[in-house]
């Protein structure tokens, strides 16, 4: 037997009611009855027992039991005893020790997991529950120790010891609760170093943190921030704990906030966390690698440079020679230019060009006194009919040689056109220039010319030497008008001759 109660009932009638590990127990004054399923029992392993009537004023056992929470019973006739419907909120543990009922009207059910206070109010109950969490000692309740006092304070024995419930109404709660930081994990292993000190790698933190109300603590709120990783606090969530995953190296501030039921904000907590870097993530060694990279950088550029150094100076060779190749052409060009193809002597127009007055002409630069013989193949007609055309050119080259061997260094010797040749003398006066123009008319005459077998032929040049005082403006024609007359007059004497037309008109002098 578990608890004894006696009831008398409106008409005076004494009944005696027992809890039993084997149902209910009634005693009518003469013998027990025991009651269970047929009276509506969910269970019969009862435990505590209290008569409490309903806001009708019926009587209702509130049973205590093992496994079926509180069981309500109404003995308003007691010979038959009616179970009433399980329709109370679901207790915190299904074992109830017993039910108690204050002045107001709350009943109290002390279980193995709390005191369970249910208010009742229209349709039911509000509920409540209390425990560790809300400063109970321990959560478990003794049987039949629960005790209302006339202030209506509420008590109860627990295995931890005594707690007493004033549910008066108490001044407004505004004091901030310690909010307290309940220990740190790194990887598991618990973590005492404050800054917590994060090597460079995985390694996962655990956080755990307690809002000390002791009252109605699952209405407790926290949220945090990890200041140098996130940019702003968290949601407020029922979580006391805060998981952090790998980080990159840094300096971070994890701030931890809790409020209690009531909305008081608690001083917050303010974890350091220092996350190392890898040798390679450190300040020396990323200078380190910057100047590396820089020297490549300027190893790259000076090889770079040296390279397009190398191939400008190899362009400019090859444009130094190109130029200098071009140089020669136009040389050999320009030679070629003035020059005559048959005999290799200066042709008639680079003469007249050197006759020409003006900077470039050859006069500018000697000036003074100049001489003209003028040259001319005697009979080459016939001598051409006569030998052949191969024939009259080699005595034409023949010509050319005798003039060339017999005329000073700084004479023009031309070929001034078909059999006719030409040789300007500068600073040279007549005499000179008739003694030099007899010298090569004797040398051809000498001259031997290749025939075809062994035989030899001979040619004769007459010529006309003419001589003229010429100032650097002067222009020629008077001079070459003279050269030609005097040889005129040689071809008129009966050729293979020279004939000198002196200076000043009319004036010639024939030799
Ligand atoms: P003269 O004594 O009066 O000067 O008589 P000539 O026959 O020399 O004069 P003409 O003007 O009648 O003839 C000149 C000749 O020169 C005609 C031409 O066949 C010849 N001749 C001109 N140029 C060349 C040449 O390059 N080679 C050869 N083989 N003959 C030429
Ligand atoms: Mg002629
Ligand atoms: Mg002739």
């Amino acid at each position: 037997m578990q608890k004894l109660l006696a009831q008398t009932t409106a008409y005076g009638e004494h009944w005696l009611w027992a809890t039993s590990n084997q149902g209910l127990a009634r005693f009518d004054g003469r013998q027990w009855t025991l009651l269970g399923r047929e009276i509506g029992l969910p269970g019969t392993n009862l435990i505590g027992m209290q008569l409490i009537p309903d806001a009708r004023g019926r009587p209702i056992l509130w049973l205590g039991s093992l496994r079926h929470g509180a069981i309500r019973v109404d003995i308003s006739d007691p010979l038959h005893p009616r179970t009433l419907p399980s329709d109370l909120p679901p207790p915190p543990d299904l074992t109830v020790v017993g039910a108690l009922a204050d002045g107001d009207g709350r009943i109290y059910l002390c279980t193995d997991s709390g005191v369970q206070q249910l208010t009742p109010e229209a349709g039911g109950f509000r509920v409540r529950v209390f425990t560790v969490r809300d400063g109970m000692v321990n959560n478990e309740c003794n049987p039949d120790a629960q005790l209302i006092d006339a202030d209506d304070r509420y008590w109860v024995g627990t295995l931890g010891g005594l707690i007493v419930h004033d549910p008066a109404p108490r001044k407004p709660d505004h004091d901030a609760k310690p909010l307290i930081l309940v220990g740190v994990r790194m990887d598991d292993r618990p973590e005492h170093g404050r800054p917590v000190v994060v090597p460079p790698g995985q390694h996962e933190l655990r956080v755990d943190f307690a809002l000390l109300s002791w009252q109605q603590e699952g209405l407790s709120r926290f949220r945090t921030w990890l200041e140098g990783f996130a940019a702003e606090p968290g949601p407020w969530t029922a979580d006391n704990f805060r998981d952090i995953g790998s980080l990159p190296h840094g300096h971070y501030v994890l701030h931890i906030e809790g409020r209690d039921y009531a909305g008081n904000l608690s001083q917050p907590i303010l974890l350091p966390i220092v996350v190392t870097p890898y040798w390679w993530q450190r300040a020396w060694a990323l200078a380190l690698f910057a100047v590396l990279a820089l020297a490549v950088l300027y190893g790259l550029l000076r090889w770079r440079t040296l390279a397009l150094q190398r191939r400008q100076h190899a362009l400019e060779r090859r444009i130094d020679a190109r130029t200098a190749e071009l140089n020669k052409a136009n040389r050999q060009l320009q030679e070629l230019a003035r020059r005559d193809g048959l005999t290799g002597l200066f042709n008639r127009r680079w003469l007249m060009e050197m006759l020409q007055p003006g900077p470039d002409g050859l006069r500018k630069q000697h000036g003074g006194l100049v001489a003209l013989i003028f040259v001319d193949v005697d009979e080459f007609k016939a001598y051409n009919d006569r030998y052949g055309h191969p024939a009259g050119d080699r005595a034409l080259r023949c010509v050319a040689e005798a003039m060339l061997e017999h005329a000073p260094g700084d004479a023009i010797v031309a070929r001034y056109g078909g059999e006719e040749f030409a040789c300007l003398l500068l600073h040279t006066g007549p005499d000179v220039a008739r003694a030099i123009a007899e010298r090569m008319r004797v040398a051809v005459a000498g001259c031997n010319v290749a025939a075809p077998g062994d035989a030899v032929r001979h040619v004769t040049i007459s010529a006309g030497v003419a001589c003229q005082l010429l100032s650097p403006e002067d222009d020629a024609e008077n001079l070459l008008r003279e050269a030609d007359e005097a040889l005129y007059a040689a071809k008129h004497a009966g050729r293979n001759c020279v004939r000198l037309r002196a200076a000043g008109p009319g004036s010639l002098v024939m030799k």
